[in-house]
């Protein structure tokens, strides 16, 4: 009788910890979805009023300004395309992180998404004297995903690539097919990333230290949104670097078979 009892006191202490445990989990995930809610409302607030300060700030540039405030309008105009880019970037992660908003999946080639970034990279790439290439099979890639988003990941790890990256460096953007899977490549050869810095790298408003870093400047948002946008197209996000030498991403997405194009007519007709 004596170890039953043992064993039912037992029994009874582990289910009152895990009872704590489950309720402290839906306490962190309540402060969690307040915080996201909170960010998602304070970046919509100051969006409208953002808009309307730069649309006057733009109008006051054409005026004729004495030098001084030329100056002061300059100032004013460089802090807020600093604040419209911190809000743009958490409202685009507020609106990725949102479970009631949720993914519009379509099938789409990503090639076409490769090079529509590429294409717009390329131009701060040259002015830095990087090198950027793109590689990607003759055949369609396709994966079930949101235009707009898959844009943003692949946009935000090429450019965050040639940002980290010196004059004479390469960046390289390769798509192929894996099993089942549309593995997505950006590697660099610039800075490169520490070990410790690489285990806080997807949590938002990370920034290094590395002062080789903090040169450029930057939200710390990036790759959080790239991470969630991944995750909601159930995938996955890695990354290897190493200090100094550069740094490779590798987002695998699952594939989706390709749209069966519609059999053309014969066109023989000599
Ligand atoms: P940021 O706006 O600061 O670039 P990200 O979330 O995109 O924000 O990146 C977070 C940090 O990770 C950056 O501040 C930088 O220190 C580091 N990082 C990101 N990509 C690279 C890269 N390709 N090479 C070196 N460091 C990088």
């Amino acid at each position: 009788a004596l170890q039953v009892g043992h064993d039912l006191g037992a029994a009874l202490m582990t289910a009152r910890a895990l009872e704590r445990e489950r309720r402290l989990v839906a306490d962190l995930q309540r402060v969690e979805d307040y915080r996201s809610q909170l960010v998602a409302m304070l970046s919509h607030e100051l969006r409208t009023p953002l808009t309307v300060i730069s649309g006057n700030l733009e109008l006051l540039g054409e005026a004729d300004l004495d030098p001084a405030a030329r100056r002061h309008h300059e100032a004013m105009r460089r802090g807020t395309d600093r604040m419209g880019t911190v809000v743009d970037d958490l409202l685009l992660l507020a609106r990725v992180s949102n479970p009631d908003h949720p993914l519009v999946a379509l099938p789409l080639d990503v090639r076409r998404v490769g090079r529509e970034v590429v294409a717009l990279v390329d131009s701060t790439a040259r002015a830095k004297g990087v090198e950027l290439s793109l590689d990607e099979p003759d055949t369609p890639l396709v994966v079930l995903g949101d235009a707009v988003e898959l844009d943003r990941l692949v946009g935000n790890l090429a450019s965050n690539a040639v940002k980290y990256t010196g004059s004479g460096g390469r960046v390289a953007v390769r798509f192929r097919r894996a099993a089942d899977e549309v593995v997505l490549t950006v590697s660099d050869t610039g800075i490169g990333i520490s070990e410790e810095d690489q285990r806080e790298l997807f949590r938002a408003f990370f920034r290094s230290t590395n002062p080789a870093a903090l040169r450029e400047s930057g939200t710390g948002l990036g790759l959080t949104t790239v991470a969630t946008i991944a995750a909601r197209h159930g995938g996955r996000i890695q990354v290897a670097s190493r200090l100094g030498e550069g740094s490779t991403f590798t987002v695998s997405l699952p594939a989706s078979s390709p749209v069966p194009t519609s059999v053309a007519p014969s066109t023989e007709e000599s």
